[in-house]
């Protein structure tokens, strides 16, 4: 089934004192079960849209800004809400061109199915993996088959298209 999502996509923090939209449709969806992930999300992993960089605006308010160390030894930081500590967003340093939008922090996050499952290895043992799950027991070496899937789920109205560049 493909969805209809229309752009820009809008979110914000737990409290409010966060806006943001995103203008361009995203890459790819997956749930990140590092353990990164799990201490940040409180939860058993993260659930990722992969946004390109410069499509993330914020509208109101500004994140503070968190590092540290990803399980893969890359430098990452996070934009968060310095009201109510809630993360919205990841990036690289240096910058590998998107961002990992925190998918629970947009207004809309029906839609939003993880494509992939990534860091496997320390998934919780509870956790049901669909039959036909793409998963990787660390960090992706390829990211296309899960951006294949998702882009093939959905389909974005209002703004640019995925593939206008
Ligand atoms: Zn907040
Ligand atoms: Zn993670």
């Amino acid at each position: 089934m493909t969805q209809k999502v229309t752009l820009p996509l809008t979110g914000g923090c737990q409290c409010g004192a966060l806006r943001y939209r995103v203008t361009s449709p995203p890459v790819m969806s997956y749930a990140c079960h590092c353990t990164n992930c799990q201490c940040i999300s409180g939860s058993a992993f993260g659930l990722v849209a992969g946004i390109k960089e410069g499509s993330l605006e914020f509208t109101t308010g500004k994140p503070e800004r968190v590092t540290w160390q990803s399980d893969a030894g890359n430098e990452r930081y996070g934009s968060y809400c310095v009201a109510c500590g809630c993360r919205i967003a990841h990036g690289q340093t240096p910058s590998i061109g998107l961002l990992s939008l925190r998918a629970g922090t947009l207004d809309d996050r029906s839609w939003i199915v993880p494509a992939g499952h990534t860091w496997t290895r320390s998934a919780q043992p509870w956790f049901q993996f669909e039959d036909d799950a793409i998963l990787w027991k660390e960090q992706p070496t390829d990211y296309v088959p899960i951006i294949q899937r998702f882009q093939a789920s959905v389909t974005f109205e209002g703004g640019p298209q995925a593939d206008a560049e």
